[in-house]
């Protein structure tokens, strides 16, 4: 069994195999030189240092030597060799494989506009980023963030935490277009705001401006914000030239079936990298959460293993920004209908398909996590509910579930 991409999707899938009883050869193959770490803290207990970067292992320091998995570090695949199934790797080994799973994860999308190879120019995705943006956010310092996004608006709480001045420069309307509803985006907005957060939509810039390091970041109207430190949080990719290289379908991800085999039967793929048909949604979606990276990880070791688990969960993923909560089970974009229901500390939107069934819930407050893990079991089970019962706090979503299943 052999596993490009040592990130949670990779890392998970090489524990589920020997959970799963496989005590043949692993290699788990890591570009990063890092063991397998945990992202989601990176840009929040990092940056606030309430955790070092080496908190973040996913595991034991002797996990992987303790369960026979041959971990290299530092060492990038560069090709399959589908004909003679063996992985190339930069170093020159060769690595026969009687199953793969690509896991290479996503990478920040970078800027191009003048300037942006800058030394102060900085994204987000590795424990060495992290670290070095660390150093960077202290009292004084201002950083433009590019990007009104999870890494844009979690950076944002950090450097405020760490005492910097912060500007948000987003290009759209509103903050998180695409990820959350807009009625969420604008409590996110208030908090950032009252946190003294100053944010342009709409903005098109066209250099970063600096004679040896960023030092600014110029509009188009010509207008330049100072700031020792800029943030690119634009988006991600998902890392698909290797599979792609190799002939297998690629299509905004590396593509798979429910069972996450690619178009290659010998051939899996799991995580931020994957593009998946989802039969809640009946389209292919492609996630960029750690908990379908999680989920994706187990079950592709499963089927790796010759079973036949099909995979179906209720996509969830969370973002924490100072006291805030924000946690989304399911995909908003496809309701029709938003039922609002608030409380004195959390908003929860309960997003409606066309014939009524729950598709998604949206929840942002102290704690929002109780409901929105009831709400991802009614998405499940493709509940149809009132609204007048969703949007009356005094109904228990207990009991909504309870009344479901009888
Ligand atoms: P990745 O974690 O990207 O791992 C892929 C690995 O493969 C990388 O280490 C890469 O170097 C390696 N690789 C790529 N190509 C090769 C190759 N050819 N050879 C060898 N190795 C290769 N999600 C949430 O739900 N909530 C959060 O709060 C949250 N916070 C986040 C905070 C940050 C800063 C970041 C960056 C992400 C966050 N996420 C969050 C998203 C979540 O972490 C990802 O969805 C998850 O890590 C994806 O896991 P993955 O294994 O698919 O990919
Ligand atoms: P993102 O959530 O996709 O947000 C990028 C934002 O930048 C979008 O609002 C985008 O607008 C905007 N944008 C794009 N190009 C721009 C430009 N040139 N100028 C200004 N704004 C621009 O991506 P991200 O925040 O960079 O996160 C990267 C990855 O980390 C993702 O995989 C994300 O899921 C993961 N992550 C997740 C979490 C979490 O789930 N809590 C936290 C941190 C990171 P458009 O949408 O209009 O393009």
């Amino acid at each position: 069994m052999v596993i490009v991409g040592a990130g949670l999707a990779g890392a998970r899938a090489s524990a589920e195999l020997r959970e799963a009883g496989f005590d043949g050869p692993i290699t788990l193959i890591a570009g990063e030189p890092h063991a397998p770490y945990d992202r989601p803290p990176l840009s929040k207990a990092v940056l606030l240092k309430e955790k070092s970067p080496d908190d973040c292992a996913l595991f034991g320091a002797t996990f992987f030597a303790d369960h026979a998995i041959d971990l290299k570090l530092a060492a990038n695949a560069v090709e399959i060799d589908r004909a003679d199934r063996a992985v190339l790797l930069d170093n020159g080994e060769r690595i026969g494989y009687s199953r793969l799973l690509i896991a290479t994860g996503a990478s920040p999308r970078l800027l191009s506009i003048p300037g942006s190879e800058l030394p102060g120019v900085v994204t987000l995705r590795t424990v060495g980023d992290a670290r070095d943006l660390a150093v960077r956010l202290h009292h004084g310092q201002h950083v433009a963030i590019i990007g009104g996004g999870f890494i844009g608006l979690e950076v944002a709480a950090s450097a405020i935490a760490a005492g910097c001045g912060v500007t948000v420069i987003e290009a759209g309307e509103r903050l998180l277009m695409r990820a959350v509803p807009p009625e969420i985006a604008a409590r996110i907005e208030a908090r950032h705001r009252d946190a003294g957060v100053q944010f342009r939509f709409g903005a098109q810039l066209t250099a970063i401006v600096g004679e040896r390091a960023a030092e600014g970041v110029r509009f188009a109207d010509g207008e330049v914000i100072r700031c020792d430190t800029v943030v690119v949080g634009i988006g991600a990719a998902p890392r698909t030239a290797l599979a792609q290289a190799a002939g297998l379908d690629v299509a905004d991800g590396i593509v798979v079936d429910d069972r996450l085999c690619t178009s290659d039967s010998a051939i899996f793929a799991a995580g931020d990298a994957c593009s998946f048909p989802h039969p809640l949604y009946g389209c292919r979606v492609r996630l960029e959460c750690w908990k379908n990276a999680e989920d994706q990880g187990r079950i592709a070791a499963r089927n790796m293993l010759g079973e036949n688990l099909r995979y179906r969960e209720v996509p969830w993923f969370w973002s924490d920004q100072y006291e805030l909560s924000i946690q989304i089970a399911g995909l908003p974009a496809f309701g029709r209908e938003t039922v609002m229901r608030e409380t004195a500390d959390t908003l929860l939107l309960f997003h409606l398909s066309a014939d009524g069934s729950l598709v998604a819930a949206s929840g942002i407050g102290r704690a929002v996590g109780r409901d929105i893990r009831i709400a991802q079991m009614l998405i499940g089970r493709n509940a149809r509910i009132s609204a007048e019962e969703l949007a009356n706090p005094s109904v228990k979503l207990k009991a909504l579930l309870v009344a479901e299943a009888a």
